[in-house]
């Protein structure tokens, strides 16, 4: 079956076209320009962009699929979480087309559907499997026995998610919005070595109390302090070693997490998803240490890791094999979604 996918949460428009599971097309509109001068998004402007975008990405993406409209046999929808006015934009565009053409409509969980992408690039999941989702908004461990219909999460963050601590410590070191990117950009120039930063949770009564749970704002924190001392004592910052070495911090207890949670579980592949999976040091030390443990890491290619419409066609599409109902046509979007949701 031919699956439409429409993204709509935050500042990417995202239309694609999934047949099981081969990707046919994959259109993305952002807006991001437009909020880069305000330091963040907003939520107005990305909304509106939403509305003018649309009809233009969902034409590109038949026209590259060489499908028509009346082929398709589902639509698929983030429901949640995300940005209200964002998300509605998609969600009527979705119900519209899904009555327009007599097919069913499925509401998906965004932060699900970074996951499930890696389906159309490395083929079927395996019977159980631990999912790590690291994005702008979330950081959480999974524990996937069917990613259309059974996700229990085992931690998550306590406070910042990875990318949001990038972005601030971007900030900190007076790099462009969002500072993700650069940062990382950064920290290849530098030694990781140079600063040890903390790794939240990752000690006694803390590690024992949450295993599987995640914490960057104290790190956050340390490199603030560390960049102030040496702007009073009025020296220079050496910031591609900050970022080398808070890069080497964040991914190390993602990784050392992500891994202990397979050997719990007894599964031995892992897939990591989600914007900031993008980053180059998770994508390195997450492969080195897993070949080392005998646990096979999925990571989809870049453009798969930040907002796309495949992400929600692939899991609409697990949704079908597993048989899952629709979603009723008047399904209401949750800027709040949570993890288990993984069908409104
Ligand atoms: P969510 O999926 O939780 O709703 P989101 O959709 O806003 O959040 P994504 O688009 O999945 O988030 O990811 C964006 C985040 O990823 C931003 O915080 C960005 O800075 C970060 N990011 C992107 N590329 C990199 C990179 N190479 N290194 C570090 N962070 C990155
Ligand atoms: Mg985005
Ligand atoms: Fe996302």
């Amino acid at each position: 079956p031919l699956v439409l996918g429409i993204e709509s949460s935050c500042d990417e428009t995202g239309v694609a076209l999934v047949r099981g599971r081969e990707l046919l097309a994959d259109v993305t509109a952002s807006s991001m320009d437009e909020h880069a001068r305000f330091g963040g998004i907003v939520p107005e402007v990305a909304s509106r962009a939403h509305l003018e975008a649309f009809v233009p990405t969902l034409d590109a993406a038949l026209a590259r699929a060489g499908v028509a409209l009346a082929d398709v046999d589902a639509v698929a929808v983030t429901a949640g979480p995300g940005l209200v006015g964002s998300l509605t934009v998609g969600a009527a565009a979705a119900k519209a087309l899904a009555l327009a053409l007599g097919r069913p409509l499925y509401g998906v969980n965004h932060v699900i559907g970074h996951i499930a992408v890696d389906e159309l690039v490395s083929g079927p999941f395996p019977e159980r499997f631990i999912g790590l989702v690291v994005s702008g908004g979330h950081t959480s461990l999974l524990d996937v026995r069917d990613i259309a219909t059974d996700v229990v999460e085992l931690g998550q963050t306590l406070d910042d998610a990875a990318g949001e601590a990038f972005d601030k410590v971007g900030r900190l070191l007076g790099l462009p919005y969002p500072g993700g990117p650069h940062v990382d950009r950064l920290s290849q120039r530098g030694d990781r070595t140079a600063i040890r930063f903390p790794r939240g949770l990752s000690r006694g009564k803390d590690v024992a109390r949450h295993p599987y749970d995640f914490s960057f704002s104290g790190l956050k924190t340390a490199v603030a302090r560390y960049v102030e001392g040496i702007e009073d004592a009025g020296g220079e910052v050496p910031v591609a070693d900050v970022a080398a070495s808070f890069s080497e911090a964040v991914a190390d207890v993602l990784v050392s997490k992500a891994l202990a949670a397979c050997q719990y579980a007894g599964c031995s592949t892992l897939v990591i998803g989600g914007g900031f999976s993008a980053n180059s040091r998770l994508r390195e030390l997450a492969a080195e240490r897993g070949s080392r443990q005998g646990i096979q890491v999925r990571i989809p290619p870049i453009r798969y890791c930040t907002d796309n419409g495949a992400m929600i066609a692939a899991l609409g599409s697990a949704m079908l094999r597993s048989g899952v109902a629709p979603s009723a046509l008047g399904l209401a979007t949750d800027s709040g979604m949570p993890l288990e949701t993984i069908r409104a």
